[in-house]
Order: C-alpha cells, then sequence, then structure tokens
C-alpha cells in the first residue's frame, strides 16, 4: 500500500480574520469586536516563523494568499525569503481582502463582476510579490458557491474550499478537501490546527486524526493552519504574550514532526497530491 499523501497549508490572511455584517471585507477580531482596520503584523512575522519551521523540518506546504497581506508581506519580509517561499512551497489564493464571495455571514451579495475583479486583484498582487502564479484557491471562510465556482474553476488549477476525504472532480476542476473526521468520543475534528491554536485540543488529537486518515485510505490529509493563530488568539480577540506563541508555534512543529517520522505518510504540496491522486484513480 502506498503512503498517504499529507499536504500542509497555510492561510496567510488579516489578523484574526472575520466578517462584519453589511460589508463584503473581512476585519481582525479584537477584544472590543471586529476591527474594519484590519492588522497584519501577526501574520506576516508568523508567517516568517512557519517558514523557518518547514526548513527545519524540511517539509514543503501550500500557502493560500489574501491579495492584500501579500502586499504586506513586501514591507514586513525580506524579498530574497518572499522568492525562496515560492520557489520552495506551493502559492494559492485566499481572495483579496477577505471578502465573503457568498454573502453567508455579511450579508453582501457581491455581482459577478465585483467577485472576479477581487480574485483577478489578489491574483495580481500575489503574481508582484512571489514572481509566480497562485495555483490554487481557498475561499475565505470556506464559503464557497455556484456562482464563485463558475469562476475559479477558469483561473485556478484546483479549490480547497470544503471540509471531507475525498477529491472530489467535476467537469474537469477538482477540489481538495480539507480532512474531515470523528474522533474517539464521536466529536467531529478537522486538519485546521485552530482548536489546537485556542488550546482546545492537544497535537495527540492530530497525531490520532492523521492515523485516521492512513486507515481510512484518504486521499490525502490536508492539514491547515493561519499564520497568525500560533501569535494572536482568536477567541480573546488579542496577539498572545511571546511563551504562549512559541509554545503554540512549537505544537504545530511537534504534529508535523512525528507525522513526518512516521513511514506511512508524505508530505507534498496540494498539486502534487491532486497528480498522484488524479493518477491513481484516473480522474
Ligand atoms: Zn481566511
Amino acid at each position: 500500500m502506498g503512503k498517504t499523501p499529507v499536504a500542509f497549508t497555510v492561510d496567510v490572511d488579516r489578523d484574526a480574520a472575520d466578517f462584519i455584517a453589511g460589508k463584503a471585507e473581512g476585519g481582525t477580531r479584537t477584544a472590543k469586536g471586529v476591527s474594519e482596520k484590519a492588522s497584519f503584523s501577526a501574520s506576516a512575522t508568523g508567517m516568517g516563523e512557519i517558514l523557518l519551521l518547514l526548513d527545519e523540518l524540511g517539509i514543503p506546504a501550500t500557502f493560500f494568499l489574501e491579495g492584500k497581506t501579500a502586499s504586506e508581506l513586501e514591507n514586513n519580509i525580506d524579498k530574497k525569503l518572499l522568492h525562496t517561499m515560492a520557489k520552495r512551497h506551493e502559492i494559492g489564493s485566499h481572495g483579496n481582502e477577505h471578502e465573503d464571495y457568498t454573502g453567508q455571514n455579511t450579508g453582501v451579495v457581491m455581482s459577478r463582476a465585483e467577485i472576479e475583479k477581487s480574485i483577478e486583484e489578489g491574483s495580481k498582487s500575489i503574481r508582484r510579490v512571489f514572481a509566480t502564479r497562485p495555483q490554487g484557491f481557498r475561499a475565505p471562510y470556506m464559503h464557497y458557491n455556484e456562482a464563485l465556482d463558475t469562476i475559479i474553476r477558469r483561473s485556478f488549477d484546483y479549490d480547497s474550499s470544503f471540509y471531507g476525504k475525498e477529491i472530489v472532480c467535476e467537469r474537469g476542476f477538482c477540489r481538495i478537501p480539507v480532512f474531515e473526521d470523528v474522533d474517539a468520543e464521536g466529536k467531529k475534528i478537522t486538519g485546521y490546527l485552530w482548536p489546537l491554536m485556542e488550546g482546545k485540543r492537544t497535537p495527540a488529537d492530530y497525531l490520532k486524526l492523521a492515523s485516521s486518515a492512513a486507515k481510512k485510505r484518504a486521499d490525502v490529509l490536508v492539514l491547515s493552519t493561519h499564520s497568525w493563530h500560533h501569535k494572536y488568539s482568536f477567541d480573546k480577540g488579542k496577539p498572545k504574550p511571546k511563551a504562549r506563541a512559541d509554545g503554540d508555534l512549537k505544537k504545530i512543529g511537534l504534529v508535523l514532526k512525528k507525522i513526518k517520522a512516521n513511514p506511512k505518510f508524505e508530505f507534498v504540496t496540494m498539486s502534487v497530491a491532486l497528480k498522484s491522486v488524479r493518477q491513481k484513480k484516473g480522474l
């Protein structure tokens, strides 16, 4: 039996990205509610720290970047590091201003032209900053519908805006899910390390999730975090103390390191995982 492919993905968006009712663009969650004035510092420095961690572990990852955050990185991170990042890892799009493209949370229904413009602006920033085109797409809040699909399938190689166990291909366009499972207590758990970053799950929970993915022969185990999340608590709406942030980064490292050490798994980028699954299953 072949190895289970594991894709570690990082959403690089505004700090504690959250929606604002009546506004398509997202803001930053603070202790006083969601601020329209988004902050990017935890996300930018957090991304640099994740890059160093991945270098140490020798793991390729896939980064989904908001156009606006990509532009912010230009001012915060050494350009050479950004170009090296594009060479070692895969780059994808996460919209431009963390738009709720379906209007599900904001109540704002964007027109097709507005969505197209936002996606194009996002990709333009990514191309400028990383000197490469974004290959895949992950929608902010994982909000995805038919209307968005018609735009995304024309612009990207794949989408990854849903939860599940199997890659789904329709009319030549494939969607790669973030892995979703049920733990021993019958509670839902997904590949998002979100509860780990908020102190609600332990690294052991994610190692069990990985074992389950291998046992169930998942197409690909997609794990995800946000570049700011080991540095900024969404629940508290503020930056974490340094010791806590360092500890949470170590937890991410521990999960990745243990999975990497297990011969049942192989870390790949999203498009590499997709290619091998399509070949294997004839999708
Ligand atoms: Zn996001």
